[in-house]
């Protein structure tokens, strides 16, 4: 059984929680999804998922409860961790706004909603390397990644823009991948992941 932490302080966790089974049920593997709200559970955790929501609050609650030290931990210790949107915000080196304490796991810089400027939210088919078939991306509000360290892979682009970004455990999204059937990007960060045991 993998154990898979959401960090549920705010934001969608409940749908990343049924993407996480699915994408365990194809690999035949059970997957016990905790939400995290407290410190003390993240250890407990195989692998960690940093949802989209509200940068800013999430980063202040991660913070004030004491997760942020944890969830880096986690990442040294070299265990996946899938972030997407504001998840992918808070695990860079730099968001552009004051107001989010990023964690440094990732070596990319973002700019917040900067995608939401000229379209609130869409949805692109993305080709993902690792995947065979283009994966439907939506997009929400939605984090640009501005630059993008060294040893930092590009996984997708959208028009020119790196949209899917890997850092040895860590895998960044601008989008959103829990709001279409498809956990093949779930599956990508996790469980071929674990179960390749890096
Ligand atoms: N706009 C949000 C933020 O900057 C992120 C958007 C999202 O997670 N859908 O916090």
């Amino acid at each position: 059984t993998v154990r898979a932490g959401v960090v549920a302080v705010q934001g969608d966790v409940s749908e990343h929680a049924a993407a996480i089974r699915r994408a365990a049920d194809a690999h035949g593997e059970d997957a016990e999804v905790v939400e995290i709200r407290q410190s003390g559970t993240v250890p407990e955790c195989d692998v960690l998922l940093l949802p989209g929501g509200e940068s800013t609050t999430i980063s202040r609650l991660v913070h004030r409860e004491g997760i942020a030290e944890e969830i880096t931990a986690h990442a040294e210790a070299g265990k996946p961790i899938l972030a997407t949107c504001a998840g992918l915000i808070l695990v860079s080196t730099d968001a552009n706004d004051d107001r989010v304490d990023t964690l440094d796991l990732l070596d990319v810089t973002v700019e917040r909603n900067a995608f939401g400027r000229q379209r609130d939210s869409f949805e692109a088919p993305l080709s993902v390397t690792g995947l065979d078939e283009p994966f439907p991306a939506v997009f929400i509000r939605a984090p640009v990644i501005d630059s993008v360290g060294d040893d930092v892979e590009v996984l997708a682009e959208w028009e020119d823009d790196p949209v899917a970004v890997r850092q040895g455990p860590v895998v960044g999204l601008s989008f959103h991948p829990e709001l279409t059937d498809d956990s093949r990007i779930h599956d990508l960060a996790f469980f071929e992941t674990v179960l390749a045991g890096a």
